[in-house]
């Protein structure tokens, strides 16, 4: 009987011991389970401080990868290693229809491929797939023949000596586990609705959250590539507008220097400078028409050459490169050109091999006025598009430019010349006497002026014809500039008067070129198309010398003019150079005696 009641006392004892071991190790189990759920919220509210830092580290510094060596994602992964002491495993989830790879220990998540749901929906519960409802659930240990699919798809590989596959589906969200559970903890636990309901939402939102960061990440990463590339896109437009302002800047000031001038050669030399320090070229060359030949161009101004240049260079204008410069309206390089050409050409070869790298033309309405020649850049870089532009800009301004002063110049000229014989008119003549005495006087040299009137001429327009008078004007016209020298200014005075101003001339001189001219004229058998017959015309002429008669313009007129009145007064067709004793000649017009008399009063004061 003893021996009865210690054996049940033993088994009682036996029992009660495995009782209370047991109710500890649940106890256990329970405080393990809230550990592990506190510790995946700590996770969790670490995730989320983590986030917090990275989105303001993101938004100020446009990299959070710099300062979070470990992602949420990975620290969530070991921990849950750790505590249901698992092996490699992966998590998968649901992204619409999708199950997507989003954390792992122990595989490449990017080999791994994209699984669709359906897929696990059906293994698991076959053609019922439908009955999963929110916050089903469920495991498989060990039916790796049904899962093969899977890995193949996944391109998983499964070394797993313990294979846990656990599905989750809540809030329309699903989660997969895959992985090797070695103690089987894992599937202990995700018997519990509760752990379930605790752990794996709070696993997915981790995930999912980590790779809205990713997606996030990577969009301001583009936007970052973006944002980059427009900032350089800005640095360049700035650049180029502040280009463009200063060469808006500079071309006001090149504009305003060219517009400005009324000579072709000061023209030329501002289009040169301003060539070279805009361009920067080692040197320019301008080639113009030749005085002697005009079918050739030949080099008239040149800026900053070396000594070895070809200053025979010289281009005509029967040649091809001319018909090419005139036909094409863009700067030519002369590498291109001379590459171009069936057969090598002079001129393209010496300019090459003088170190000029491209050609322009500089026009005056259209006729090539130069051309210019510029060597290679100072710095040795090749000429981009914008300078070969801007070296086109400034040769159309210089032509531009050349076609402003040949306008001006030739209404200057229109402005000065008689139309009917093409010789000065008065306002030049008078304009010319002025310089001319000046002249004369700053040099100490003696000035001759001569002045001539046709006699009888209104007899001859009456015989003949006013069309007959004019064309004797031209004919005078002829005779005078083919007697006179270069530097004698012919001028029509008026009517049928005409003079001669003759710089460095004294009353000798002056005195021989009064008679031969007359007396060309008596000999000159005058005919034209409204004179029948040929006929003969006379002309009177006055000569008067400054500083000896006059030393004023309009005194000196005075004088030449008194000569003149008294070869006529004498019996026309005679020369007479001005003396003082015509102011007192009873036969001359007393009005200009007396006027000049007082002039000359005036002028000795
Ligand atoms: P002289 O000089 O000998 O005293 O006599 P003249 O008949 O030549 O007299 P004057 O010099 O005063 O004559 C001016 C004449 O010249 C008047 C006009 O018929 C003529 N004349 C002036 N200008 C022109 C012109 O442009 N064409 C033509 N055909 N005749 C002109
Ligand atoms: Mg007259
Ligand atoms: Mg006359």
């Amino acid at each position: 009987m003893a021996a009865l009641v210690f054996i049940l006392f033993t088994i009682l004892l036996i029992a009660g011991a495995v009782i209370a071991i047991l109710s500890f190790k649940i106890r256990k189990n329970h405080q393990h389970r809230r550990e592990m759920t506190i510790d995946l919220y700590k996770i969790r509210s670490d995730f989320s401080v983590k986030q917090g830092i990275c989105d303001l580290y993101q938004s100020v510094f446009g990299s959070y990868r710099k300062t979070i060596r470990k992602s949420p994602v990975l620290l969530a992964a070991e921990e849950f290693k750790k505590k249901f002491n698992l092996g490699n495993f992966v998590v998968f989830c649901s992204d619409r229809n999708m199950f997507l790879p989003v954390m792992g220990v122990g595989f490449k998540l990017r080999s791994i491929k994209p699984v669709k749901v359906d897929l696990i929906r059906q293994v698991i519960s076959g053609n019922n797939a439908n009955s999963l409802r929110d916050g089903s659930y469920w495991g498989l240990p060990i039916d790796v023949e049904k899962f093969k699919q899977f890995f193949t798809i996944a391109n998983m590989p499964n070394t797993a000596k313990k294979l846990f596959i656990f599905y989750y589906n809540f809030n329309y969200s699903q989660i997969l586990f895959v992985g090797e559970d070695s103690q089987s903890d894992l599937a202990k636990y995700c018997i519990d609705v509760d752990f379930n309901r605790a752990v794996w939402p709070l696993l997915y939102n981790i995930c999912r959250n980590n790779s809205n960061i990713k997606k996030q990440n990577e969009k301001t990463k583009a936007m970052q590539v973006k944002l980059d590339e427009t900032n350089t896109k800005l640095i360049t437009l700035s650049r180029k507008l502040k280009h463009k302002i200063i060469d808006l800047h500079s071309f006001y000031e090149i504009s305003n220097n060219m517009f400005t001038v009324f000579d072709k050669k000061r023209l030329i030399e501002i289009f040169v400078n301003s060539v070279r320090e805009n361009l920067a070229p080692q040197q320019v060359m301008v080639l113009l028409r030749d005085s002697d030949n005009t079918n050739l161009f030949k080099p008239a101004m040149n800026n900053g050459l070396n000594q070895n240049i070809n200053l025979t260079l010289e281009l005509s204008r029967n040649s091809d490169i001319y018909k090419l410069l005139a036909t094409n309206n863009k700067v030519l390089l002369l590498p291109i050109v001379g590459s171009g050409l069936p057969k090598p050409d002079n001129f393209i070869e010496s300019a090459l091999s003088s170190g000029f790298s491209a050609m322009e033309k500089l026009t005056i309405t259209e006729d090539i006025y130069g051309i210019v020649l510029i060597g290679h850049n100072k710095e040795g870089k090749p000429y981009g598009e914008t300078d070969l532009e801007l070296f086109s800009t400034l040769t159309n301004m210089a032509s531009l430019a050349l076609g402003n002063i040949h306008q001006y110049k030739l209404i200057e000229k229109m402005s000065y010349t008689d139309s009917m014989t093409k010789l000065y008119n008065y306002r030049y003549f008078y304009k010319r006497l002025n310089e001319e005495i000046f002249r004369g006087k700053r040099f100490n040299r003696m000035l001759a002026l001569v002045i001539f009137d046709i006699d009888n001429f209104k007899t001859f327009n009456d015989n003949y014809g006013h069309q007959a008078g004019d064309e004797i004007l031209k004919n005078i016209t002829k005779l005078v500039t083919s007697s006179v020298r270069a530097i004698d200014v012919v001028s029509r005075y008026g009517g049928e008067e005409f003079c001669v101003i003759m710089p460095d001339t004294g009353f000798a001189n002056s005195l021989i070129f009064i008679e031969r001219l007359r007396k060309k004229i008596e000999n000159h058998r005058f005919k034209n198309k409204f004179v029948k017959d040929e006929c003969n015309i006379t002309v009177s002429i006055g000569g008067a010398i400054c500083p000896v008669d006059a030393q004023t313009a309009d005194r000196l007129i005075y004088c030449s003019d008194m000569a003149l009145l008294k070869a006529k007064a004498d019996g026309r067709n005679r020369s007479m150079m001005f003396n003082n004793s015509l102011l007192e000649d009873k036969k001359l017009n007393s009005s200009i005696q007396q006027q000049l008399k007082d002039m000359r009063i005036h002028e000795d004061l």
